[in-house]
């Protein structure tokens, strides 16, 4: 946790937030704070800047607080991610986040397992922890937006012209000879396959959207080593 993520719900006055729990127990054990210390902080969506600890207890702690600069640039990239399966997705979700990036589409794909669709993962706000946990790592408090895109032909067809325009736009498929090329700071759309990989009318429906198939060495990586090492070529 490099940054502790207020949430609005933990102001008690308007500079003053209290803090139990998860982020209380990690700014006494880590931090191993004392009162008068000051941490690092930012409000969720919100901006960054500092607190210092002006109340400490056996269950909770205050802080002062001062909110005065933005977060960092988001990442210019929109991922769309063929919906691995769940302990995958929330190491995945918390790398992505961490870089930067903060709109993503999980889409299916034929080789996508059924019953991923059906994880309580996607269900109400349980992904939005693992958005937090990259948020707090990245020192960043601008939450992703997820996109749940559960029919292929259909997002294709009516929405990813729109999604991907103005951007430049490769789909990761190993087994092609184009390299993934480097754009440091411009818009990018990006389509990652499942563990299988995505079948060749998929790569076709892609390419009918503008998008390029591309390629990182001769190796198949696992998704998420490919999802990090290819966002790297875009920072
Ligand atoms: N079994 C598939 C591999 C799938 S790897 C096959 O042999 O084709 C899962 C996904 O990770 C791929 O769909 C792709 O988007 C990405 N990926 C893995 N290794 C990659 C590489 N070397 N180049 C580009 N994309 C890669």
């Amino acid at each position: 946790m490099n940054l502790i993520l207020l949430h609005p719900s933990d102001l008690i006055a308007k500079n003053l937030a209290r803090l139990k729990e998860r982020r209380y127990q990690h700014i006494r054990q880590v931090h191993n704070a004392k009162i008068g210390d000051e941490l690092r902080l930012g409000m969720v969506d919100g901006l960054m800047g500092a607190g210092t600890i002006v109340a400490l207890s056996d269950h909770d702690l205050e802080l002062e607080i001062q909110l005065q600069h933005p977060p960092p640039e988001p990442l210019p990239v929109t991922l769309l991610l063929a919906l691995p399966r769940p302990k995958m997705l929330k190491r995945i979700l918390q790398s992505v986040t961490a870089l930067g990036v903060k709109n993503i589409y999980l889409i299916n794909s034929y080789r996508v397992d059924k019953s991923f669709w059906n994880s309580s993962l996607l269900q109400g706000e349980n992904l939005r922890e693992h958005l937090l946990l990259g948020l707090e790592q990245a020192a960043d408090t601008i939450l992703p937006k997820i996109f749940l895109r559960p029919r292929f032909k259909p997002f294709v067809e009516d929405e990813l012209t729109e999604i991907a325009s103005f951007t430049t736009a490769y789909v990761a498929h190993p087994g092609v000879t184009t390299t993934c090329p480097y754009h440091q700071g411009e818009p990018v759309t990006l389509a990652i396959g499942p563990e299988g990989g995505f079948i060749p009318y998929e790569v076709d429906k892609l390419q009918s959207c503008g998008f390029t198939p591309v390629r990182l060495g001769e190796r198949v990586l696992r998704v998420e080593t490919a999802v990090s090492v290819l966002l790297s070529r875009f920072i």
